[in-house]
């Protein structure tokens, strides 16, 4: 088979002049002076990312923007994605579950998929040395990279790996992981973890940096969007039906500030027609995997409509195009698992449960799409079995959404139940789903205090400014 090549995505450099307009000017000049100490510490020298895919998924959606505004700083930073065939993936996939503290497909990480990860590292390591200098800092991103670091430390490079993933208790799955990537990570600088909680016993002696997910305020993903521009989205992709709506362009603001159109659409199974624009829709968005329980979401669905006639709500479960995320090789059985669950639903509930696939070959195009469909949501719901952080609820925040999410990994630190959202103490808990949704759509003044609440806390805490500041922090601490 031909070599696993490593691939470098281009990086925009953005300006950082528009955060003072969400933080305040002395909160965006106190970030530029730590920035610049920052810079003037790497005293040229580069500040690499390697992660495992460019697109789809939280890690390659805070890399875009949060790069592209260090280099607006002055931090020279390039960002590199590893390159892999199916077997790798496979076992990586594997690991991610396991690190979540569950079985994934419960197949083996023994010695020859130590042998198979090795192996493709290696490749990868041939192409990654001459580019990367001695002295340069390397913050690997999530289990697929972490083989990397001894060759890197060897290398002479500071050598950081970050976890986006963790389990709130260990159990077998997560030591079978810890073993698995524990041993590449001896000489490293230090590690980075989302949650304190997800630091593993064996790297509490080491050097390990707590750093909470954020995103872009002003990415296609989040930027403001009129609500007529949100209709001529959802009508053009096919989310929503209103012949009206179709005559005002669907636009959106592209990264590097250029305007652009939405025009590809949404491969959506459903029967019978679109909702209208007065549907309430409820909404979850999210990659095709097990773990995210779009099964759960549709049941708990089934239940809200049994129980409570009033409502009429149609749900949409909203992820990517199954063949574009490279490095999750389940969506195709779980987005088929989905459809198989929803077909043997009765037709009138069937009738209002919409299955999206959103084109992904536009990145930014999605996000924009993305955006309009959480904005459109009268409730959205993240109903995930297990979660690392969960930046679907941050987006859902941002733009003042009542959210249902389950109390599990990092949603737990982003809502406290009541104030900013509503939480699901037992994820598997079907009927208090449905009873959280009933609450929403009947309580409409909880729902917009919620939601107003939410916006508060994600500017307080989840912007992407906060995060290049605690990144500052850990750049300052390479040279001290
Ligand atoms: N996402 C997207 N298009 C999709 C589905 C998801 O852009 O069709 C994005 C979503 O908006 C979020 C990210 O993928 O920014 C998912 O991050 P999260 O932390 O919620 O979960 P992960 O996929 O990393 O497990």
């Amino acid at each position: 088979s031909s070599m696993s090549s490593i691939t470098e995505v281009s990086l925009r450099s953005a300006p950082f002049d528009c955060f003072s307009s969400l933080i305040g000017p002395g909160g965006a000049r106190e970030l530029t002076e730590l920035a610049k100490r920052a810079s003037g510490q790497l005293h040229g020298r580069t500040w690499w990312h390697i992660n495992s895919t460019s697109r789809g998924g939280g890690v390659a959606e805070m890399l875009q923007s949060q790069l592209a505004y260090a280099r607006g700083l002055g931090i020279h930073t390039r960002w590199l994605v590893l390159g892999g065939h199916a077997d790798f993936f496979k076992i990586t996939k594997r690991m991610h579950h396991a690190f979540h503290g569950a079985l994934g497909d419960g197949s083996d990480l023994g010695e020859k998929e130590q042998a198979i990860y090795d192996a493709t590292l290696k490749e990868n390591i041939l192409q990654l040395l001459p580019l990367i200098k001695p002295g340069d800092i390397v913050l690997l991103h999530d289990p697929q990279s972490a083989g990397l670091a001894p060759a890197l430390v060897k290398h002479g490079a500071t050598v950081l790996w970050r976890s986006h993933i963790g389990a709130d208790v260990v159990n077998e799955h997560t030591d079978l992981a810890w073993h698995f990537v524990g041993h590449y990570l001896r000489h490293v600088f230090a590690t980075v973890f989302s949650r304190k909680e997800y630091i593993p016993e064996f790297l509490k002696s080491q050097r390990s940096f707590v750093i909470t997910p954020s995103i872009d305020a002003f990415s296609p993903k989040n930027q403001n969007m009129d609500e007529k521009t949100v209709k001529s989205i959802l009508v053009h992709t096919g989310l929503i039906r209103g012949e009206a709506w179709a005559e005002v362009l669907p636009r959106f603001t592209r990264e590097d500030g250029t305007p652009a159109l939405v025009t590809s659409k949404a491969d959506i199974v459903r029967e019978g027609t679109a909702p209208g624009w007065e549907t309430p829709l409820i909404v979850q968005v999210s990659r095709w995997d097990p773990l995210k329980d779009p099964v759960g979401v549709i049941r708990g669905f089934v239940n809200l409509i049994l129980r409570v006639v009033s409502v009429d709500a149609h749900l949409a479960l909203v992820g990517p195009d199954v063949t574009s995320v490279t490095d999750d090789p389940e969506g195709r059985a779980v987005l088929d698992s989905v459809i198989g669950a929803w077909k043997v639903l009765p037709a009138p509930i069937r009738q209002r449960i919409h299955l999206v696939s959103l084109p992904m070959e536009d990145r930014e195009e999605n996000a924009a799409i993305v955006n309009a469909i959480q904005r459109h949501a009268a409730i959205i719901v993240q109903k995930s079995l297990k979660e690392g952080f969960g930046l679907t609820v941050t987006e859902a925040m941002w733009k003042g959404r009542p959210v249902v999410a389950s109390a599990v990994g990092g949603i737990q630190d982003q809502i406290v139940h009541g104030q900013h959202g509503l939480l699901l103490t037992d994820p598997h808990d079907e009927l208090a789903f449905s009873e959280a949704l009933e609450k929403l759509s009947h309580d409409q003044c909880l729902a917009t205090r919620l939601g107003v609440q939410a916006t508060e806390r994600v500017r307080d805490l989840f912007l992407t400014s906060y995060h290049l500041e605690q990144y500052a922090r850990v750049l300052d601490a390479i040279d001290s």
